[in-house]
């Protein structure tokens, strides 16, 4: 037995499922979880000594790859001063300004514990400021798991949302109304029916929880005129995206201005950190500004400020980090379409900049259901095979690829050979 089996058994019996967030136990693979021991650039080592290449990242946080030596010194120097201060930081202060410096939507911005949170706080505030009770989301896409967001994919358009998770009170889902990914005649539809109830449409202005589901021409650029047209807000969850495909996430990338933006993963550096933030005069109805009411004791906490602030400041001040980044990327995710080709098999490949899905399925991947026609018993294949080969992959068909900073044009030609060995 290995000693990630042995944690697993104990883990299971007090631990539900044997671990603290669903995905990380393995299920949809079939495998047992590999316990991580310590991570370094671009690898992995598990409690039996194992190394693993790594395209997982901590689902996204560690786009510079593990225990960078920056981000490490600068959360042991605030270590040093103290952990916890339940009290405003000149660090706090420092990351509003960096964000919003950095994104030109963001005017305000309130730090929070984890990307749920951040969303949940967002939809708050969306609604507190329009006075409106229904959120726009998108089937497939993942805000975290607050009540409301956790709703039934591919409900249709008059249908109210039905709770996905035991636990959640009809009520509570009541105002979701789900729309369909790139369909942008579904969310007029949904407008026509429910335009002046609607407070706001969230998205992930990437879909990064079916796979990768890349917004198709004129879908973002929609989504802002019919929000702009209704008086509603328009969110972008970018807690995958932000930071990740441009210094100034997909709103940079694509060139499309939300009202309000949720962040989570890359900005925390590793450490749990969300945050909200966007237009002056809606974060001004957050509380003690206004009347939406939102607080958390560890909110803004020093040491994860620290690790927050010295990430983004290594992106933002390293020349050229994206464009290396996305050039090491796409010699990946070209180099994997290659193979696929050579050996004619049915599949997709989606991927912009550092993220990327491969879907088994000859159909092209534009939403939840077609990301559903994907065979998870062959990417469970794939998975064991790559993770014998020594590169662990997201556990799940449904969740992306994360391309880090640390993964070098050998490994990369290292992960294409495994490739090449599974499917040739
Ligand atoms: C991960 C994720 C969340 C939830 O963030 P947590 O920190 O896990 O609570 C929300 N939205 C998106 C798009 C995510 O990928």
């Amino acid at each position: 037995m290995t000693k990630s089996e042995m944690l697993f058994e104990r883990g299971v019996k007090r631990i539900p499922g044997g671990v603290n967030s669903p995905v990380r136990a393995f299920g949809s693979v079939g495998e047992t979880p590999r316990f991580i021991a310590s991570a370094k650039g671009a690898y992995l080592t598990d409690a039996d000594g194992n190394q693993y290449l790594d395209y997982v990242g901590s689902w996204g946080p560690m786009i510079l790859g593990h225990s960078h030596p920056a981000v490490l010194e600068a959360v042991e120097q605030a270590c040093r001063k103290g952990l916890s201060f339940g009290a405003a930081t000149e660090a706090e202060v420092e990351m509003a300004e960096l964000i919003s410096d950095i994104i030109p939507s963001i005017q305000m911005v309130r730090m929070v514990n984890s990307g749920t949170e951040a969303v949940m706080s967002a939809v708050r505030a969306a609604r507190g400021y329009t006075g409106r009770n229904k959120i726009v989301k998108f089937a497939g896409c993942y805000h975290g798991h607050s009540d409301a967001m956790l709703v039934k994919a591919g409900s249709g358009v008059m249908t109210a949302g039905v709770p996905d998770s035991a636990g959640v009170p009809v009520g509570c889902t009541q105002d979701t109304l789900t729309a369909v990914y790139n369909d942008i005649k579904n969310v007029e539809e949904i407008f026509d029916a429910w335009g002046q109830e609607i407070a706001a449409v969230i998205v992930e202005p990437v879909g990064a929880n079916m796979g990768v589901v890349l917004p198709e021409e004129g879908f973002l650029e929609g989504l802002r005129r019919i929000c702009t047209d209704h008086g509603s807000l328009l969110i972008f969850d970018e807690v995958i995206t932000g930071f990740r495909l441009s210094l100034s996430g997909a709103q940079g990338y694509y060139g499309i201005e939300p009202d309000l933006t949720t962040f989570g993963k890359i900005i925390g550096g590793g450490m749990p950190v969300g945050a909200y933030g966007g237009r002056k005069d809606v974060m001004e109805m957050v509380a003690p500004a206004g009347p939406v009411y939102q607080a958390g004791t560890l909110s803004g906490n020093p040491a994860a400020m620290a690790a927050g602030l010295a990430q983004i400041r290594l992106l933002r001040d390293t020349p050229d980090f994206y464009e290396e980044l996305h050039r090491k990327s796409e010699r990946l995710f070209t180099g994997m379409e290659e193979i696929l080709k050579e050996a004619k098999s049915s599949y997709q490949l989606n991927h912009v900049g550092s993220l990327g899905c491969l879907f088994f399925t000859d159909q092209p991947v534009r939403d939840y259901a077609s990301a559903k026609t994907s065979d998870t018993k062959a990417f469970a294949g794939y998975f064991s095979h790559m993770l014998k080969e020594g590169i662990y992959l997201a556990p799940s068909q449904f969740e992306a690829m994360f391309v880090s900073a640390a993964v070098t044009e050998e490994e990369i030609e290292k992960t294409l050979k495994a490739v090449r060995k599974y499917f040739l």
